[in-house]
């Protein structure tokens, strides 16, 4: 294990690293990452002095320890930066270079001039394909349809899951734009969930496989719904014949919920308007329909598409599907709108396959078609829809000739809102010269104290137990019947929970007067209270319901865990009352950022929240990737143990080799906390303690640096299902906020 400690230098930067030939150059690209940015593939790691180019181990034992790194990436930039006199424009949004930009007009032009010709002067027939959708996103409007919708949707849990997505921000006092956003992501999720695909519709008489056998003439019950065309089906096993009828009418969908992206889009358009959404169906030519909505909290439209589960990523098609798309057309109550744009980074292509009709007549079809549509509102109404329509028109613009992609970024958090992103950067990350600073992925906020006093709640319980010599079955059989009921008060509407004690059986009743005092804490750290009148005792809520509704996961799962760990137990005793059983001074409220992070569903402070089924997840990680974690304020803590969890599944995904290191300077030098290799995780949500020889080492800022999966080859993702640090001696960290 030979090492040795280079400065590198970097964009005027140095940085002290070690090398150690243990784990090789590899590792020490991962290294540089963590401080600079540039991932391992992207680095050109130079000796200061002769520019020898470092690419094996062997010549990092030949160079002299002064190195320089460059990214491959600005590099390029740089030569392309020395032959323009200047650069076009330096907004944050990076515009593509004028050079560029001047070859994509003349294409532009080029296709347009082409469009003349072969374009059809005639409207009718495009009039003809779009006049349908006019009158079909009528029917969003219709007081029955939207009732009839929302009586479907399981409001509460939606308004909840919104809620509490929020809270895990920070933010417990959400503006009411903040929460209809949220919502709408919500919904959109549950939709995915409630509406079934089909391809060929099961047999309807025994349920097996069937094979189509072309159109059928639709009866009178079904062209009742709007179901002009009829698909038949004939089952491969019982010869029966299945009809599935295309329905239009949403009210239909609202029952049947299946169907194709046809439906999906429909179905998933009538719920945003009965939420009050400002909502478009959006039909592209290529054969696919989606959402948009207007986000007043992003201050634009969004892209939403119910069977994709996506929002936001308008490139997807053309980026991610590889769409040669040509006409995409938003069907709202107020108008039809030309929303191509939104959804191409290659507008001349477009151009050149728009044949239907040209450019200046389509656009006069559609301002026909929404002043139809505009006819009956009032003249005020109308010029508000026209500053809307220039507004969105010049967006759709500006982003058009943009190199900037809105698929990474936040989740919600998009393009549209910079100075959010630009507020939450400088969170935590108060130290300029950090590692933490500038990012791609960015630095988060750990919203997590509750889950500190939920773990920290635990001690007066366990302690009562073991003083009052409580049989290890007993305090099993107490903690399941405390956990019955947290289950039952989860299962109830999230702002009026509560629950009453005469559900705990019979046989534990002597003990509840006994044990209830200790488990005051416990209630309290879940914003809980006992409710004593009219001699019935109820768990009842004590405060903010959302408080409530992001701690009653995290207690589900300690408590599961305290049980399995008290049954693991020999004895209960004194001995047993440390880690993994008593959580003492759990580390929390800090800052978080990782290699790499998926969005939405596996960001990095999704391993501190306290809850299993939230991981974060690596999508490049099984080979080597990090996670910093910076304390917040000026805190420093000597690490003392920390608790890695398995996430939900796929097991290759699991750390296998890590180093914990900790810095006394937010990431400047680092020092080996601990090391582990070849460890498995046996099962899922598992949870491992790992404890940490006392270094005496005060930290703000800890690096995990996983080199290592289960399996590197047939997977490259890294997943965590939690991450829990512990501080040695008497955590300080009362309210940090
Ligand atoms: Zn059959």
């Amino acid at each position: 294990m030979v090492a040795r400690r280079f400065q590198v230098s970097h964009n005027g930067a140095d940085f002290d690293v070690d090398y150690d030939t243990d784990n090789g150059l590899e590792v020490f690209r991962i290294q540089l990452f963590s401080l600079t940015e540039i991932p391992p593939d992207k680095q050109k790691i130079l000796g200061a002095e002769n520019d020898l180019v470092v690419s094996e181990d062997s010549d990092l034992l030949a160079v002299a320890e002064k190195l320089r790194l460059v990214s491959i990436d600005e590099e390029a930039e740089e030569k392309v930066e020395d032959q323009k006199d200047e650069t076009f424009d330096n907004v944050a949004d990076t515009l593509k270079s004028d050079e560029e930009l001047a070859r994509l007009l003349q294409a532009e032009e080029e296709a347009l001039l082409r469009q003349q010709y072969v374009a059809d002067q005639n409207t009718g027939q495009i009039e003809e394909k779009l006049r349908p959708y006019v009158s079909q996103v009528q029917m969003y409007e219709d007081p029955k349809r939207q009732e009839a919708a929302r009586m479907t949707v399981p409001l509460n849990e939606l308004e909840e899951q919104a809620l509490v997505s929020l809270a895990k921000e920070g933010n417990f006092e959400p503006s009411k734009a903040e929460q209809d956003h949220a919502f709408l992501i919500k919904l959109l999720y549950w939709f995915k969930k409630s509406f079934r695909w089909v391809n060929a519709p099961l047999c309807e008489s025994c349920g097996n496989d069937t094979v189509n056998q072309g159109m059928g003439s639709p009866l009178s019950s079904e062209l009742q719904y709007g179901a002009s065309r009829v698909e038949l089906y004939s089952c491969r096993y019982c010869l029966g014949t299945t009809r599935f009828p295309r329905y239009n009418d949403p009210l239909k969908l609202l029952e049947t919920r299946r169907g194709r992206c046809g439906e999906w889009a429909n179905c998933f358009t009538l719920y945003c308007r009965t939420f009050g959404y400002d909502s478009r169906l959006v039909l592209d030519f290529t054969d696919h329909v989606w959402t948009e909505c207007f986000s007043e909290y992003l201050g634009r439209w969004m892209h939403l598409d119910p069977c994709e589960s996506v929002y936001d990523k308008p490139l997807l098609y053309e980026k991610g599907w590889d769409k040669k798309l040509n006409y995409a057309f938003g069907f709202a109550r107020d108008g039809i709108y030309d929303v191509t744009k939104r959804y191409t980074r290659k507008w001349h292509e477009v151009l050149n396959r728009r044949n239907l009709i040209t450019e200046s007549s389509l656009l006069g079809l559609l301002s026909k078609l929404t002043r139809e549509c505009r006819r009956s509102l009032p003249h005020q109404a109308i010029s508000a829809l026209e500053d809307r329509d220039r507004r969105e028109a010049d967006s759709l613009e500006r982003d058009l000739h943009s190199s900037y992609d809105p698929s990474v970024s936040l989740p919600g958090r998009q393009s549209g809102d910079k100075q959010w992103r630009i507020s939450r950067e400088e969170i935590g990350a108060g130290d300029n010269n950090s590692s933490l600073s500038s990012s791609s992925c960015p630095i988060r906020n750990c919203t997590d104290e509750h889950v500190t006093r939920i773990y920290r709640a635990f001690t007066p319980l366990l302690s009562h137990f073991s003083e009052k010599l409580v049989s290890q079955s007993t305090a099993i059989e107490v903690l399941n019947n405390f956990r019955q009921l947290l289950l039952k008060l989860r299962s109830l509407n999230f702002k009026t929970r509560r629950v009453s004690l005469d559900s705990i059986p019979i046989s534990q009743a002597s003990y509840v007067d006994e044990l209830l005092p200790s488990f005051g804490d416990l209630l309290e750290s879940l914003y809980l209270k006992l409710d004593n009148t009219d001699g019935k005792v109820e768990i009842c809520l004590s405060g903010d319901p959302v408080r409530t509704s992001l701690a009653l996961p995290v207690v589900l799962d300690a408590l599961k865990d305290t049980i399995d760990n008290l049954r693991k137990s020999e004895s209960f005793n004194q001995d047993v009352l440390s880690l993994p059983l008593v959580k003492e001074n759990r580390i929390h409220s800090g800052s978080v950022r990782a290699s790499g992070e998926e969005i939405p569903l596996g960001i990095a402070t999704s391993a501190f929240d306290g809850t299993c089924e939230t991981k974060w997840e690596e999508p490049n990680g099984a080979k080597g990737c990090w996670l910093i974690y910076k304390l917040p304020g000026n805190q420093k803590q000597e690490l003392m143990a920390y608790e890695l969890m398995s996430a939900n599944d796929v097991p290759e995904r699991d750390p296998k080799d890590w180093i914990v290191e900790g810095s006394e300077d937010d990431g400047t030098s680092w020092h080996v906390l601990d090391r582990q290799t070849s460890q498995i995780f046996e099962s899922r949500f598992q949870r491992r303690t790992f404890m940490v020889k006392s270094t005496g080492l005060q930290s703000n800022t800890f690096r995990f640096r996983f080199l290592a999966t289960k399996d590197t080859q047939s997977n490259s993702r890294l997943q965590i299902g939690s991450i829990d640090l512990y501080a040695r001696g008497s955590c300080q960290q009362e309210n940090t906020k």
